[in-house]
């Protein structure tokens, strides 16, 4: 199992005394779980069993209220409510696309937003989380990059914005939970706002809970991290967290490169695909993703379409053709449909799978790259009208 040992090294730099305040459940690690239950007072020799119990309450059934857990003695559970809460980001505004697409904003700590988009499809329905507020890289192409960072997301604001959306799907299972493949939320994807690989360990610690058997209890097969190409954090992701990998590839020469994707200064082509080439052995999973973004007259030559097949040889790949999503003041434009398919007919007669993104949510300006846009209108809209915008 991928990521137990540095879990326990994390938690031992908690101390044994619990901060004034009431402390958040929600996004401690098991282990860190029975920590927070000690220095409350619980005996060490019941922590585990009662961590289970908590556990299992607040991730396999969605209950908020510790009056609820009545597996537990009521006096402890009244104890439980005065030092504890079960706190989830605030949901501010929910718009639903006419193509079923679902964008969330929500609120967390400090009065800061992130969007959730929730994308249903036919065999099943993916939920986008964001990692960050804001994003310190500075793409070119995508708006979250002229937002600055603001901060890296907790543990819990992250596996918080599953189970709201859990909670707006209706999806707290009864006994005889859905299997995954008929859930509603079956899916996560990381490519919200944010690079996940610069905020390694809350995103891991996120997606344990997320994984765990005995709670959400999503498959690893069923989460994919997608990454600008944070080249020193990718043997740890296999390692840590063992979920698929994305990657925004994006060009096919360092030079073209260097301007979308600027890490590509730090971790060029080359080395990233070093180490893209060892992530599906260390993960024990089948293909990584290439996101290539179609940018007209960019990167969407018929020659671009060969290098790209020339340079992943040898690495099990898809790659996913994301036709451009403009936002305002966007320098580049999208690549004509004729060109994009022109392209995915070179990957595809190379022998790789090479869908093209249907752009989900465009009306409500939820699909990919347009988030910071979204958050921008949607504070406008309140300022000029506060009741509105709330659901
Ligand atoms: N920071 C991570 C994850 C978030 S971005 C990363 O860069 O991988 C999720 C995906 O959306 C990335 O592949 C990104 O390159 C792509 N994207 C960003 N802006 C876009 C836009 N305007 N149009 C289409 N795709 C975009
Ligand atoms: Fe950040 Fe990803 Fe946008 Fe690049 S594409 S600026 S890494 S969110």
């Amino acid at each position: 199992m991928p990521g137990t040992a540095p879990i326990t090294q994390d938690f031992l730099t908690i101390p044994r005394k619990l901060p004034e305040g009431p402390v958040n459940l929600v996004g401690l690690t098991r282990a860190q779980l029975r920590e927070t239950l000690i220095a409350q007072g619980t005996p060490e020799k019941q922590a585990k069993m009662r961590a289970g119990q908590i556990w299992q309450w607040i991730y396999q059934w969605g209950v908020r209220d510790f009056a609820e857990m009545t597996n537990l003695s009521k006096a402890y559970r009244a104890e439980l409510a005065k030092r504890f809460v079960i706190e989830m980001p605030q949901v501010v505004s929910r718009q639903v696309s006419a193509d079923g697409t679902r964008k969330y904003l929500m609120r967390i700590a400090g009065g800061h937003e992130v969007e959730v988009v929730y994308i249903p499809e036919a065999d099943r329905g993916t939920l986008c989380i964001s990692s960050q507020v804001g994003c310190t890289l500075t793409c070119s192409f995508c708006h979250t990059g002229t937002q600055k960072l603001v901060r890296n997301l907790t543990a819990g604001e992250i596996v918080g914005q599953v189970m709201v959306a859990r909670d707006d799907l209706g999806e707290w299972p009864e006994r005889g939970a859905p299997k995954n493949e008929t859930r509603l939320l079956s899916n996560i994807v990381l490519m919200g706002m944010g690079e996940p690989l610069y905020n390694f360990e809350n995103v891991r610690d996120a997606m344990q809970i997320v994984m765990d058997p005995e709670g959400i209890q999503l498959s690893r097969r069923r989460i994919t991290l997608s990454t600008s190409g944070v080249v020193p954090e990718i043997a740890r992701t296999a390692r840590e967290i063992g979920c698929l990998l994305a990657v925004s590839f994006h060009a096919t020469t360092d030079e073209v490169r260097d301007k979308l994707v600027p890490i590509n200064k730090k971790w060029n082509i080359e080395t990233l695909l070093d180490a893209l080439r060892d992530y599906p052995r260390l993960s024990n999973s089948e293909r990584i993703t290439f996101e290539y973004v179609m940018l007209k007259g960019v990167n969407d030559s018929d020659a671009d379409a060969r290098r790209l097949v020339q340079l992943i040889k040898g690495i099990p790949a898809k790659i996913n053709l994301i036709p451009f999503n403009e936002w305002p003041g966007a320098p580049y434009e999208r690549s004509d449909w004729g060109r994009i398919e022109a392209f995915a007919d070179i990957i595809h007669k190379a022998g790789y799978a090479s869908p093209i993104r249907t752009p989900r949510g465009e009306d409500i300006m939820a699909a990919c790259g347009q988030l910071k846009s979204a958050t921008e209108r949607a504070r406008n809209a309140r300022r000029e009208s506060p009741a509105e915008a709330r659901t």
